[in-house]
């Protein structure tokens, strides 16, 4: 029997069996980077998390509307635009242009939308006098805007806050402050010289908006008032995601999103690996010391998401004997299935049928990705000790190499980097993840949508066959200066 999908909610602190709200599609929210320098490998470790989740629902068969955001107005943002004497949107785009291909690196599959809080200042305002028009917010005497914690009994709950002690009115207006600081938090902040010539017109006057309510207009905008899941880092439980949760449920009157996943903390020399303590590696850093993408996301996910993880070289450089095993035992069973290829559906020798379930078990079990690592170590194992014996079939042996396939999906570490600008569509994640919607569509019988797909597909320069072992994907092959819509009749030309 399948395992059901469970998820670890910091909303009911406990394992809640996943659910989507709408049949077969899943709304999620993945909060994104701050713009103002690289992203480094701590929070590599929490996009690979989101990835890994995404990766997990798609293989349940769901198709998946993934939002991150791009912050790209904030003190941080606006201090180094100020400090490199450039616009904010300069300063701003060569990050965002950076943290694209650092995804591309990672294997990361690309979201659907990836707003910039710059381009939905309306949404905020609109979101701000809502607020206000409700009373959950006012308008303070140097025109800034706070959101009134005492109009909204349920706050504090996500991080579980004790309230008894609250000074009514005492105000915060930075965007990141402590527990022990819990106060009335700035919607809209008014000019001050600080800010530069960033500043936005407002009903209130000039101003720009906070990082909270950044994240509530923009995943209201792409996904609705009530989603399904909610991520970031467990740094972002306190105030981030507690001050979105207020703003959006008092101004809509319904839950934000069902099921909130925070992931533990890359760590290093026992301190969490963070921009403001100096301590981080960028993985252009760790690139140009000669390791893969490929190996950095290994490691990142090498514990289960909800462990903290310790950043350490040796780690990074067990890794690569692991993939190394892992690329040997393929290249073995490439051998012995000597060119067979079989499909999904066919049956597993008996030692793989055990793995199998084990790596469903723990995929399913909260991503449990240690348990899944060792699912497919204990294959490998296996699998020599019957090769050595020579009592593997080229059957047997193409089923498993499917099933690791298969795997891959979720995990995304096999496949040796070099292959990956090959021209295997496959390899290119844009590519996959519209084979994997179409696929998803398919089985669900949506023939509307995986046309669809097949068509956004062509005109990438791809065309997709469906034959009875799945999806066959060719390259369309460039004719004159239109893609010919047929690879095979292009080939023999
Ligand atoms: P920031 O750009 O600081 O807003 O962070 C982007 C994402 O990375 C957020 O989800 C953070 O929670 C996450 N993050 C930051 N540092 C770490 C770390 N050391 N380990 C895991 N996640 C982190
Ligand atoms: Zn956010």
């Amino acid at each position: 029997m399948r395992a059901m999908l469970n998820l670890y909610n910091t909303l009911t602190r406990r394992r809640d069996a996943f659910e989507p709200l709408e049949p077969g599609i899943v709304k999620l929210y993945t909060c994104g980077p701050t713009v103002y320098n690289v992203a480094h490998l701590g929070n590599f470790r929490a996009y690979i998390f989101e990835d890994i989740l995404r990766r997990t629902l798609e293989y349940r068969g769901y198709r998946v509307v993934q939002v991150m955001n791009l912050t790209d107005v904030d003190d941080k943002t606006i201090r180094g635009a100020i400090a490199a004497g450039i616009s904010l949107d300069a300063f701003t785009q060569q990050f965002k242009d950076a943290f694209f291909e650092d995804l591309k690196t990672l294997r990361i599959k690309p979201a659907e939308h990836y707003p910039a809080a710059t381009a939905h200042i309306p949404d905020m305002i609109a979101l701000i006098e809502r607020l206000i028009e409700r009373n959950h917010a006012y308008v303070a005497d140097d025109d800034s805007v706070y959101f009134n914690i005492a109009s909204y009994p349920a706050y504090g709950r996500l991080a579980r806050l004790d309230l008894s002690s609250l000074q009514p009115g005492t105000r915060v207006a930075h965007d990141e402050y402590a527990k022990d600081n819990v106060a009335d938090f700035a919607l809209w902040k008014a000019w001050d010289a600080d800010d530069g010539d960033v500043a936005w017109d407002s009903p209130w006057g000039r101003g720009r908006p906070g990082w909270h309510i950044e994240c509530s207009a923009m995943c209201m905008r792409y996904l609705g008032e009530t989603f399904d899941i909610h991520t970031g880092g467990i740094d972002n439980i306190f105030p981030h995601h507690e001050d979105e949760i207020a703003q959006s449920e008092a101004a809509t009157g319904k839950p934000l999103a069902r099921y909130w996943l925070h992931c533990a903390h890359l760590i290093i020399d026992g301190q969490k690996m963070s921009k403001s303590l100096g301590n981080f590696h960028t993985l252009r850093d760790i690139v140009a010391m000669g390791f893969r993408g490929r190996e950095i996301r290994y490691l990142l996910a090498s514990a289960h998401y909800r462990q903290t993880l310790n950043f350490t070289f040796d780690a990074l450089h067990a890794v690569r004997s692991a993939l190394d095993r892992i690329d040997t035992f393929r290249q073995r069973l490439q051998q012995v299935a000597g060119g067979i290829t079989v499909s999904q559906e066919t049956a597993l020798p008996d030692w793989a049928q055990n793995t199998a379930a084990k790596f469903d078990q723990a995929i399913c079990d909260d991503l449990n990705t240690a348990a899944a690592y060792g699912a497919l170590f204990e294959t490998i194992h296996e699998g020599n000790r019957l090769m050595d014996g020579g009592r593997v079939s080229d059957r047997d042996a193409a089923a498993v190499l499917t099933m690791f396939d298969r795997w891959d999906r979720v995990l995304a570490i096999m496949t040796p980097d070099a292959d990956a600008t090959t021209v295997n569509g496959a390899e290119d994640p844009v590519i996959a993840g519209l084979l994997e919607q179409r696929q998803a569509a398919r089985q669900g019988k949506n023939f509307k949508e995986s046309d669809r797909i097949r068509d956004l597909l062509r005109d990438k320069g791809w065309i997709v066959r469906d034959t009875p072992a799945g999806q066959e994907l060719k390259r369309a092959h460039i004719t004159s200066d239109r893609h010919s819509l047929d690879g095979s009749i292009a080939c023999a030309q």
